[in-house]
């Protein structure tokens, strides 16, 4: 029998569902693939539910072609989504509504300084400059708005969460990042709004993504808070890096990634899983069945970052 809200049985109301959300700046590396993976055995472990959603909002990142790439690629490593893709650039409706919730509300404000005044006046974060608060009380001198920022301190506490791997985080928003922007200059929606709008419309219970946004998260579980949204149960991932130690990225000219077993192996290799040595010569389809009856994500409790020479 359905229950009363949302049409949901009970079962699937509690049931698992993990994505992988990639940004179309290029083709699938290493480092991607590792999310890619670990997120869908995750989700398969738990017989959940995997969806892919391409994080293509940040148009000017964005390069022709590598949405439908970032795809086949998924395809050929047999990482399918259970439901049909969504595009964040298609979303923006959805942005608003939560924009102008956040607004009606008085949690933004307009914000008229450019980069390099908050560059030059800030404390230096985990994240880039902390921005001081110049506008949060009015624009001044007759500037225009560009950005929108959220008030960050509202409650004045820290926020907290135990990462499956990463353990216990916490994190003082006022201090460590400042008032942050959810719509840019460019009148873009920002990342940290969009991810936590579509996390919630697409109902995930567990996020698996790099350890590179474990200092995002609080920012995303504050505006869960502000929004009236549950909060996700979180497992950042290393990072993988390359020979120099630097994270793999279209910045670092990471290569795309060949879809072979040989492939998939290196990457159980990095998440510490132990496959056989003879399935490195097996099927795609022998690997990824091995792996989500295997799948022991606590061998990489604490860990944050490896190399692999790539
Ligand atoms: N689109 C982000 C990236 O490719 C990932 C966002 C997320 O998993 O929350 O880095």
């Amino acid at each position: 029998m359905l229950a009363p809200h949302l049409g949901l049985t009970s079962s699937e109301k509690h049931r698992y569902r993990g994505r992988f959300a990639p940004s179309p700046t290029g083709p699938l590396h290493f480092g991607s693939l590792v999310a890619a993976v670990a997120s869908y055995l995750d989700a398969k472990q738990r017989n959940g539910v995997w969806l892919v959603r391409m994080e293509d909002l940040d148009t000017p990142r964005c390069v022709p072609g590598a949405a439908e790439r970032i795809l086949h690629t998924l395809d050929a490593f047999g990482l399918h989504s259970d439901e049909p893709v969504i595009y964040q650039s298609l979303r923006t409706a959805a942005y608003q509504k939560a924009f102008e919730q956040l607004r009606t509300a008085g949690y933004v404000y307009p914000c008229g300084c450019t980069r390099r005044e908050i560059a030059d006046s800030a404390l230096h974060g985990i994240d880039g400059p902390v921005y001081p608060g110049t506008c949060r009380n009015g624009i001044t001198g007759g500037r225009e708005a560009r950005a929108w920022r959220v008030r960050t301190g509202h409650p004045p506490s820290p926020i907290e969460f135990d990462d499956a791997l990463q353990g216990h985080i916490s994190q003082r928003l006022e201090s460590e990042i400042g008032d942050f922007v959810i719509r840019r200059a460019d009148g873009l929606f920002a990342y940290q709004l969009a991810v936590v709008v579509d996390d919630a419309a697409q109902r995930i219970s567990h996020v698996v993504r790099g350890a590179d946004l474990l200092g995002s998260t609080p920012r995303q579980i504050y505006l869960q808070r502000l929004l009236g949204l549950a909060t996700p149960a979180y497992l950042h991932l290393p990072v993988v890096l390359n020979a120099q130690g630097e994270k793999l990225s279209k910045q670092t000219l990471a290569q795309a990634v060949e879809a072979n077993a040989a492939t998939l192996f290196d990457v159980l290799l990095f998440l510490r899983q132990q496959p056989p040595a003879g399935l490195r010569h097996g099927t795609i389809e022998m690997l990824l069945a091995w792996a989500a009856n295997n799948w022991h994500p606590e061998k990489l409790s604490n860990c944050r970052q490896f190399s692999v020479s790539t």
